[in-house]
């Protein structure tokens, strides 16, 4: 057995409730105590003071795409092509091939992405795969379109762009090819990644998005090769498949539409830019209905990409419709839930379906001059990404950075969460722990997320306690615990 002491553990299940030691056999906290008790054949170990709380859950994450990126080229602070182009030649080759994430092309000075021909003059002998910040659309060189079957003859004067069905060809190639060695260590790379951050669980979507969860066996064969819990999910549109293969999930980003970045999310208005572009649903109604309902009558927690509010209720609509049939508590998500209307939020109480949201997309892209006022006016801008709205409703919130899209890094996030640009949806430092916490642990029906007797000791330590400093700046993980082992970080 393990003492850990001289810490502050902030329980998480009421606010301001903490413990001063914790003992801990098997991977398990046995009992919590407020002062240091005195006992025999117990190994005791000395936390210096830290402040603690539940380790930390990322609830939504592509962690393959976001540890294989992490070792190749990182765009987000790329003001201009030609440091876009030196970047790519200067990063590293993963397997045969190169990768580079993260290009905001609105970031750059000439305001478009590099070419084609740009591209394969510092990337010639090797596939190249250059993704924009929210995934929606690549750039790729020569090489890349040599082993990519896109089923058609692309125009000859094509310059590198791709997007939609296309984008998603070009990706699921780069990943299909890898070799099982590349995926365990993209995946391994994400689990240090998500250490450093203090995170000790991650929910990960693997597949498509249409009908193929690629390495799904793989990484589920291997899940005791990293320090972390991986929760894995099928990303897929298949039922039957997510079944087979044992999961209690389906879905992810599978799409209900795209994104507000390449104007694809579907509103119910038009954009303000495009008055004649309301975006788009991918699917039918119909077709949510019956997939929805086939999964909920197996007992499979759903979770679906919605970002605009024409979106939200389509998606809402079929939870709903499955929820009529037969009531159960599976925690539906709808994931992002960017544009949400009064009407949405309604029903996603009543029905018990919950949200997975992303505060950094605000920090990103809202406020009054951020993007997606330039897109959807400010008035709607300013009524997107609804965290403490939600939260006081009592529709069950969990946090996420959507990994790969922005970084996995879990202060950045908290500290999102506190400072959201409409001052109205500006979570406490309590609940903004709550919802990477305790919530996400819920999503998930994980035992842990608090620190009580008989719950996995999972736990993350930080430097300075965000309850008295109001913020998660300047602060620091210096450790975690994952079941019982302390983990320098
Ligand atoms: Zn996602
Ligand atoms: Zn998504």
């Amino acid at each position: 057995m393990k003492l850990y002491h001289n810490a502050k553990f902030y329980s998480m299940v009421i606010e301001g409730d903490y413990f001063s030691a914790v003992l801990v056999e098997n991977g398990l906290i046995k009992e919590c105590f407020s002062k240091k008790p005195q006992l025999l054949n117990v190994e005791e170990i000395d936390l210096d003071g830290a402040t603690i709380f539940p380790g930390f859950t990322d609830s939504h994450t592509h962690s393959f795409e976001g540890g294989l990126y992490s070792l190749g080229a990182n765009l987000n602070s790329a003001t201009s092509i030609s440091e876009v182009l030196e970047l790519i030649a200067t990063s590293p080759l993963v397997g045969n091939y190169k990768f580079a994430f993260s290009l905001d092309e609105n970031q750059l000075k000439e305001r478009r992405f590099p070419t084609k021909d740009e591209l394969d003059k510092v990337c010639p002998n090797n596939p190249l795969l250059v993704r924009r910040v929210d995934g929606h659309s690549c750039v790729i060189n020569s090489k890349a379109l040599e082993i990519i079957n896109f089923g058609e003859k692309l125009s000859t004067d094509f310059n590198g762009f791709l997007n939609r069905e296309k984008n998603d060809i070009a990706a699921h190639t780069f990943h299909n090819t890898l070799t099982d060695d590349a995926i365990i260590s993209s995946y391994m790379a994400a689990n240090k990644i998500a250490l450093k951050s203090g995170i000790t669980t991650v929910h990960t979507m693997i597949g498509d998005a249409q009908y193929n969860y690629n390495h799904f066996p793989l990484i589920q064969s291997n899940l005791d090769k990293f320090d972390i819990d991986f929760i894995l999910y099928p990303q897929i549109l298949d039922v039957k498949k997510a079944i087979e293969v044992g999961s209690k999930r389906v879905g992810g980003c599978i799409l209900a539409d795209g994104s507000f970045g390449s104007h694809t999310a579907a509103l119910t208005q038009p954009y303000s830019d495009q008055p004649d572009n309301s975006g788009a649903l991918y699917q039918s109604d119909e077709f949510w209905n019956n997939f929805v309902l086939d999964a909920h009558q197996n007992d499979l927690q759903v979770g679906v990409h919605c970002i605009g509010d024409k979106a939200i209720e389509q998606i809402v609509n079929a939870f709903v419709h499955a929820q009529k049939k037969e009531f159960k508590n599976l925690k539906h998500q709808i994931i992002h839930n960017e544009l949400m209307s009064d009407s949405s939020l309604e029903l996603m109480k009543k029905y018990k379906i919950s949200a997975v949201m992303q505060p950094m997309f605000d920090k990103l892209w809202g406020g009054e001059n951020g993007f997606y006022s330039k897109v959807i006016g400010v008035d709607r801008a300013l009524k997107m990404n609804r965290l403490k709205t939600i939260y006081d409703s009592g529709v069950l919130l969990a946090g996420s950075s959507d990994w790969y899209i922005t970084t996995l890094d879990i202060l950045e996030q908290l500290q999102a969460a506190i400072s959201m640009t409409n001052k109205a949806e500006q979570l406490s430092v309590h609940e903004a722990l709550t919802i990477y916490t305790k919530n996400s642990a819920l999503l998930s029906n994980s035992n842990n997320g608090t620190i009580q007797n008989g719950k996995i000791a999972d736990f993350t330590l930080l430097e300075n306690d965000p309850f008295v400093t109001k913020s998660f700046l300047n602060n620091r993980v210096v450790a975690v615990v994952k079941r019982g082992t302390l983990i320098n970080v």
